[in-house]
């Protein structure tokens, strides 16, 4: 399979903290890696630093063989590629929603208006909410929002989606819809690499899990492996705590 993303040696450190202390993974083409583990382990600080909104202390972070913290790096065509969903939805409010997904993939992709809005149209049909096109975000409820995050990520057509704790922030009513489209983005090959504390999702969606603790990935496997059997005492406590 394409590693699609490279790890090496990660390390990140704020001042004198470590907060990542030498990652290595490799993520492949069409693969779901979930990411889990304590608050403060270094979840976001890890993602983050897939797409450069980080800058790394050490190592190297290769995403289609393009190294991600090298200075030569066309950061903006890189980031591209890399559709990012974070906890909060963080829609233009005075925007409609579709303005909201249309803006960047405008600017940046040089579509016409026309081929925009088709473009958005399609991935609100995806995410459901297509009836809502003219909205603005203060008329929609969170997991709504969040979905039209999502279809906003989608409309640069991205390789590579991140998702750090998408559904963290939503009402618990309104967890389900919101990982409803995340599965169906996997089941269409996306690739992505998913903070969550959602382990029913991690479970029935990742291909593979990966526990981090204190800036190390702790334990990895299938969901299986990971939370039927897990080898380390510090996975086997975390579990505890969350399952
Ligand atoms: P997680 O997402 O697993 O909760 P984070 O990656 O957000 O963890 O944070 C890991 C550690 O790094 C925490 O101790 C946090 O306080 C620290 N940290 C994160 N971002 C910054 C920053 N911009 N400046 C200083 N410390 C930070
Ligand atoms: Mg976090």
């Amino acid at each position: 399979m394409d590693v699609v993303i490279r790890v090496e040696k990660l390390t990140k450190q704020f001042g004198a903290a470590p907060v990542l202390r030498g990652i290595d993974c490799a993520i492949h083409a069409s693969e779901v890696v979930c990411v889990i583990g304590p608050s403060g382990s270094g979840k976001s600080t890890f993602l983050r630093c897939l797409n450069g909104l980080e800058d790394a202390s050490g190592g190297t972070v290769l995403v289609n063989n393009v190294s991600v913290h090298d200075p030569k790096t066309n950061i903006d065509a890189l980031r591209a590629e890399i559709g990012m969903v974070f906890q909060r939805f963080n829609l233009f409010p005075h925007k409609t929603v579709l303005e909201n997904i249309t803006l960047a993939p405008s600017k940046v992709r040089k579509l016409t208006d026309a081929q925009a809005r088709a473009r958005a149209s399609e991935l609100l049909l995806k995410v459901g909410l297509l009836e809502k096109i003219d909205a603005y975000p203060n008329q929609l409820s969170g997991g709504q929002q969040q979905r039209v995050a999502i279809a906003r990520a989608l409309a640069m057509q991205p390789r590579i989606m991140l998702f750090d704790e998408p559904t963290s922030a939503l009402d618990p009513e309104m967890v389900g819809e919101v990982l409803a489209v995340m599965q169906a983005l996997a089941e269409e090959g996306m690739t992505m690499v998913v903070v969550t504390h959602e382990m029913g999702f991690a479970r029935q969606v990742a291909d593979r899990v990966l526990f981090l603790d204190e800036g190390l990935v702790v334990e990895q496997g299938t969901p299986t492996e990971l939370f039927d059997s897990p080898k380390e005492e510090r996975t086997r406590k975390f579990l505890s705590k969350v399952l």
